[in-house]
Formats: C-alpha cells, structure tokens, sequence
C-alpha cells in the first residue's frame, strides 16, 4: 500500500531501515566475541624415587609413587585474547620455575607471559620444588618442572577446538574447618623464639578440654567451570575449594592428594573417560590457609592410609557432578588478562634475633633439627640474607562473567571471602600459590594474634599489611577487565 502511494519516500524508508540493521549487525559483529575455542592437556610432573617431599618441617624422602603427579592445562581463545590456567600437583612452587615455564612458552607459540595463570595445588606428598624448613630441592626436578609445566600449556594449545563453557557455585561445608583456635587461657605453648603472647592456636590437639572456638570462617563454595566440546563432549573442567589438602598417605609416598583423586573421579562421573584428546579436570586451591581437613571437636578412629582424602574427594566430585547438571553452557565468553606485580616489605630478622638464633643452632648435634627454636633459628639466619622488599605478581582473569584472580600466596580465607564479596565477577575464583611462592598471607587482624603463620620463616616473611595491599591490587585489576568489557569500552575502542 505504501508503495503503491509514495514510491520514492517508501524505497528511502526502507533502504534508511535496512542501513540501520545492517549497521547494528556489524556493531554486534564487531564487539561480540568469537566462538570460543578450548584445548586442554596433562604433562606428567612426577619425579624419581630418592627427591624431597616437601610440606613438613622435617624433610622426607621418596620412597613409593602412589599415584603420578601431573601439571593440568586448560587453554582458551576468544579469538581476541587467548589465555592459559595450568594447576601443578605440587606443595608449592617457586617463581623461577615458573618464569622459566612462561619464557618457554612464550618462545614457543607467542603467548604473552602475563597470560598464563600457573598455580599448585598444595599437595603436601609432592616433590619439594622450592625449600621451605628442612626439605630442600633438587635442582634437576626444578629444570624439569619448568619444562614439563612448559610442555602443558604448548599441549593445550595443541588441543584447542571449537567449545563451550557453563560455570556454577555448589556447597560442600563439611570437610573444611578453621585450624587456627582460641584456647583457654595460659594452655597456648610460647612460640620457637620463647614469647608468651599467642593468642592463636594452629592445630590444637583434637578434643582438647582447652578448646573454646575456631578464630575464623570458612568458605564452604564449591566454584566450577566446565567446558565442552562443541558437540556437548567434556572437554575439561576447573573447580576451586579451599581446603589446604587432606593427607594421609603412606610413609615415603609420592601423591597428588585428593586433587589428584578428584581430577579422576570427576572425569568418571562425566562419562569422559579414554577420549581422543583426553578430557583434563583440575582442582586449585581457593584461600586456605588457615583451613584443614580436621574436626578439632571430635576424635576421630584412625584410619588406613588414602581412605580419608578418598572420601573428601568423592564427596566434592558428587557436589560438582551435581552442579554441572544444571550448567547453562554458552559458545561465546569475553576473556580479558589483567597483571600487576607489586613491592611489599619482608619482616626480616635483626642482627640480634641473628646472634641468637647462631647461638642456638651452635648447640646443635647432628645433621636434623629437632626442636621449634632449632628450626626457626635456621630460618632467622636464611632470612638474613633476604632482600628487604620482593616482587610479587597479582593477576585477574575474566571468562565472561566470571573472574579468576591468582596470588602467590597461602592466603587466609577470610582474605578470599572479601575478594568474593566484593567482585564486580560473579562467580570469582581465587588461585592461591599462583605464579610464585610467598609463604602465608593472614589478614592485619589475624597477624595480631600470632600463631604458625605469623611465626617468621622463609614460609611466612610478608610484611603485615600484605593482605589489604594484595586485595587492594586485585580488586583493581578485576575493575579493569570489568571496564574493559563494558559495552562504552568496546565501542570506543574501535
Ligand atoms: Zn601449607
């Protein structure tokens, strides 16, 4: 009808209208992202027989690998940005190894150094890949480790295709609990330097009639990030806990703890088993230092070696094999990186706490340290050699509407739980030993009262006000990715 009654107005209509939406088509071309592609990959990381076995005050040597320890990628691409999260079976692990892994890399294939996330996950039966109390690396395994962390991520890469992603939150509250109590008065013993003024006891004895309440929370999310094929095949999948490890093992035993047991137990109840490439599950490590396995209130029966980590990770795989029953997946996500390293101070002994610790490891016979004073008096005269500021790298990575960050520390969980709260991300993953090792993180209130995590060592040397710099910084470099793919942003960049 129009046509027929004012043909030349209609035609400009309709031709002005065809503009306009050939025009939004292009705009939406423009700042959606690309399919996302994905590739994921495992690199075996166990050692030989004979290493270190890090996470003890007394070293331990291997004797038996339980079950093999492996370096797990998973890699992504926008199509703009591309980007690779690796989790190593390990204790933890030292910045060097890691650079040395990124600069491979980036050899390699041309990933930006700032664009892989490499953590470990904790286990405390892994091989020591940087000297903590008596356990001391081989530097053979160190060179390997970097290579074969290296080699994960150039896999992935290998790997990558056409994917998927869905990600969601679960709840698995009984297997983590605070290890940091208030006890009765005057039953904390003093601390390795003889001071009288804990307040906090880590680990206290179980059933103790001195107990009174654990002196912080837990964080009992269960945080998961699956992605498939884009065919609906698992492809890998990501879940983050915060639970320090769980332990057990046989004297002398190589193991991956319950992360390694998860990894293939959720592979399992996915249907992935012996696929061409190989499905890869992971599980990082949220904020947890102050948080273990253990039910200070009640006694448990003993039991045999691997059972106990056996039940803490089938318990989390049902709880994500619950949660990725209702996963929305999409084929589309925004991936941005955001780095910064950061200076912080050390808390370095004086020439007088160095006096006196030469005096008492004067006193001392034979090879092994025995006593807390011994051992901390090792780590006052190794302290005294550190520089009186490190470089520490923060990071923030952004998969759609869900964030990861990454620190190198063993952070508090309340430190976690603020990052949570305040992340402009929903859901956000926290990677604790990411990138490097920095010994515990404890919130400036936490610090106060004392306690295993304060006591100064090369495992906890931060300056105080570590933990609200380290929030500080990442909450930041979460706002940039979130500016950075705002709408305004995108359409401005162009
Ligand atoms: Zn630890």
């Amino acid at each position: 009808m129009l046509l027929r009654n004012n043909r030349f107005w209609d035609w400009i209509l309709i031709c002005s209208i065809s503009l306009t939406i050939l025009g939004c088509n292009l705009l939406i071309a423009e700042t959606a992202p690309a399919s996302l592609r994905a590739g994921a990959a495992t690199s075996n990381i166990t050692p030989w027989l004979g290493v270190s076995i890090n996470g003890g005050m007394r070293d331990r040597t291997a004797s038996h690998i339980h079950d093999e320890l492996h370096a797990r990628c998973l890699a992504l691409d926008d199509g703009k940005t591309r980007f690779a999260i690796v989790a190593c079976d390990s204790c933890v692990i030292h910045r060097d190894i890691f650079d040395a892994a990124k600069k491979i890399v980036k050899d390699k294939i041309n990933l930006p150094t700032a664009n892989m996330l490499m953590c470990a996950t904790h286990s405390h039966s892994a091989p020591t890949a940087c000297g903590i109390f008596q356990s001391d690396p081989d530097p053979q395994y160190q060179k390997y480790l970097s290579r074969k962390i290296a080699d994960a991520v150039i896999r992935a890469f290998n790997n990558i295709t056409p994917a998927r992603i869905g990600w969601g939150v679960g709840k698995l509250p009984q297997h983590v609990f605070n290890r940091r109590w208030k006890m009765k008065p005057g039953t904390i013993p003093p601390n390795p330097f003889g001071e009288k003024n804990d307040q906090a006891r880590m680990n206290p004895p179980v059933g103790s009639k001195d107990l009174i309440e654990p002196i912080g929370p837990t964080d009992p999310e269960v945080l998961v990030l699956s992605v498939q094929h884009a065919d609906g095949r698992p492809l890998a999948l990501v879940s983050n806990y915060a639970l320090h490890y769980v332990g057990g093992t046989g004297a002398g035993h190589i193991s991956a703890d319950y992360f390694g047991m998860f990894a293939d137990l959720i592979q399992q109840r996915l249907g992935a088993d012996r696929q061409d490439p190989p499905f890869v599950a992971m599980l990082t490590n949220g904020c947890s230092g102050d948080i273990n396995n253990i039910n200070f209130r009640v006694r448990s029966k003993s039991r045999p070696p691997y059972e106990q980590m056996r039940r803490v990770a089938t318990d989390l795989a049902d709880e994500v094999f619950r949660v990725c029953q209702s996963l929305q997946y999409k084929d589309r996500a925004k991936l941005n990186v955001a780095q910064k390293t950061l200076q912080l101070a050390l808390r370095l002994p004086s020439p007088q706490d160095v006096e006196k610790a030469q005096k008492i490891l004067a006193q001392v016979k034979g090879p092994i340290l025995k006593t807390l004073p011994e051992i901390y008096a090792r780590e006052t005269v190794l302290l005294a050699e550190y520089k009186p500021e490190v470089e520490i790298i923060v990071q923030a990575l952004q998969i759609g509407d869900l964030a990861i960050v990454a620190t190198p520390c063993e952070n508090f969980v309340e430190i976690g739980l603020e990052i949570k709260s305040k992340s402009p991300f929903h859901p956000t993953f926290i990677f604790e030993l990411a990138n490097g090792y920095n010994g515990y993180m404890p919130t400036v209130a936490q610090h106060k009262l004392g306690g295993y995590e304060t006591w100064r060592a090369r495992s906890s040397c931060l300056e105080v006000n570590a933990a609200p710099k380290v929030v500080d910084s990442i909450l930041d470099l979460l706002r940039q990715n979130k500016e950075k793919s705002s709408p305004v942003a995108q359409s401005s960049s162009h």
